[in-house]
């Protein structure tokens, strides 16, 4: 039996960077994947939606020419390739990975892997019969999340769809109903919007992206409803029926109830963890709310067997689960680093306007009982946005008024999820609002909004 330091079974960005620090710090490493190198997100998730994207916001781009001067005809989008080219930016990245495994020397296996009572690793065939069995002083599971369907909207692939199916339908829906405005819902109400679908988003709390600052939250809502996205709040939906052509959807908001034919329906209420077949309960690895248990070194409850990424729970993102594999082995090694922080893990919309965050929001640090400082920086204001025409949204951050320590900060806006880096980084360094002010910005960029708004929360800010 063929014997390793580690072996991770899954080869999302959680599993393959493990995978890759695991030798990089020279321990014998083999990786098990049963699908496309790369898992949900350079395959089917976070890489193509964000090529689409990409397009929508071209298009977009073309229709506003006369702002810029231009005379375009009437652009037409071929669908095809709009999908296509999303599909061929996948696959050249999953590419990639199976590259960096050569290139690292991870031994890769393609099947499911499972661990066995006897607490080796079998390789299961597309048939379930075991085409290898692996022996590992440490495993770490990456088997990531996949899309939780909601009672009485089962998914059918067809019409009742999730995130996989609504990246490659084959003809643009002319309607299609949202369940779920996180981040998933957002940016496909967004997608499809751009290329002219009717869209109906249903969010069944108060505000949409739920985890997000409630202004941010409220700026984007109030831009995707000009865009002509119908969102509704607290919505409730009640029924589903499928008929011959489309889907009649009963849906009640607040005291009102409603119905609508749509063509089709995306589900986007969340994801639960691939926790099943792995052979969990045979060697005593807990679980919790479709999650399994770790502790901050990332160990599950059994000794030597890690779990990172999405299966691990909350933050599920994929550059969280990069981390928490690097983290993980390099605590395998014996490495002194420090335990990874959820709250310096950045949260990233990129419909448009963008949305992005790290650290606390206002209300949760009001609520943690900080005094705050808050410090607002429009884009209108912003010499850069104006040039560039992009003066949607605003930089907002949130101090700490007695050291002014920066807690948070939220951006909405043109290249939010680029921006946040700056902020991300300030955080983990406990800067303060003086030293964003004393660090020079470029001009013109919109970057000197996290600059401004930093000044404006103390009364400093030159432009605004
Ligand atoms: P999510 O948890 O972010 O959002 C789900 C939303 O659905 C929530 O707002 C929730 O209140 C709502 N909801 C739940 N049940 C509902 C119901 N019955 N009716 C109406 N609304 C309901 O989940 P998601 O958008 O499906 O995304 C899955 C995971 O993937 C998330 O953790 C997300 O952060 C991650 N993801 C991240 C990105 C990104 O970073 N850009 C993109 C896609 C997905």
């Amino acid at each position: 039996m063929a014997a390793y330091d580690v072996v991770v079974i899954g080869g999302g960005p959680g599993g393959y960077s493990a995978a890759i620090r695991a030798r990089q710090l020279g321990l014998k490493t083999a990786l098990i994947e049963d699908a496309e190198l790369g898992g949900t997100c350079l395959n089917w998730g976070c890489i193509p939606t964000k090529a689409l994207l990409k397009q929508a916001e071209v298009y977009q781009l073309f229709l506003r020419a006369d702002e810029f001067g231009l005379r375009v005809d009437k652009p037409a989008v071929d669908w095809d390739a709009v999908i296509g080219r999303s599909r061929q930016v996948a696959a050249q990245l999953s590419k990639g990975v199976a590259y960096l495994m050569q290139k690292n020397q991870v031994e890769v296996f393609a099947g499911r892997g499972r661990l066995t009572p006897s607490r080796q690793i079998a390789v299961e065939d597309a048939e379930g019969e075991v085409a290898a069995e692996l022996d590992a002083a440490h495993v770490v599971l990456a088997t990531g999340a996949r899309p939780k369907s909601i009672p009485g909207v089962e998914f059918d692939g067809e019409r009742i769809i999730a995130s996989r199916e609504a990246m490659v339908v084959a003809e643009q829906p002319a309607s299609l109903a949202i369940i779920g405005a996180g981040a998933i819902g957002v940016e496909f109400a967004y997608f499809y919007r751009a290329f002219g679908s009717k869209v109906l988003l249903l969010e069944a709390l108060p505000q949409i992206l739920p985890r997000e600052d409630e202004e941010i939250a409220a700026g984007l809502a109030e831009s995707l409803a000009q865009q002509g996205i119908e969102v509704v709040t607290e919505a409730r939906v009640e029924e589903v029926k499928r008929q011959k052509r489309g889907i009649a959807l009963r849906y009640r908001a607040g005291e009102e109830q409603k119905t609508r034919r749509v063509e089709r329906i995306l589900v986007a209420t969340g994801v639960q963890g691939n926790i099943e077949g792995l052979g969990l309960e045979a060697l005593g690895i807990r679980t919790r709310d479709g999650a399994i248990v770790v502790d901050e070194r990332m160990q599950t409850s059994a000794k030597g067997i890690y779990a990172i990424g999405d299966v691990a729970g909350p933050p599920l993102l994929a550059h969280a689960a990069a981390q928490e594999g690097v983290a993980a082995v390099e605590f395998i090694a014996g490495r002194d680093r420090p335990t990874l922080d959820p709250r310096q893990v950045p949260n990233c919309i990129y419909c448009q306007p963008q949305v992005a965050s790290v650290g606390l929001s206002e209300s949760q640090a009001r609520e943690a009982g900080y005094d705050v400082k808050v410090g607002r920086f429009p884009f209108a204001a912003s010499g850069k946005g104006q040039a560039a025409g992009e003066t949607e949204g605003l930089v907002k951050l949130v101090f700490d008024a007695r050291y002014g320590e920066l807690l948070g900060g939220a951006i909405l806006g043109a290249e939010a999820t680029e921006l946040i880096a700056e902020l991300t980084l300030a955080l983990r360094l406990e800067a303060t609002y003086e030293e964003l002010l004393l660090t020079s910005h470029a001009h013109p960029t919109l970057s000197e909004a996290v600059m401004e708004a930093a000044g404006q929360a103390f009364g400093e800010a030159i432009n605004y």
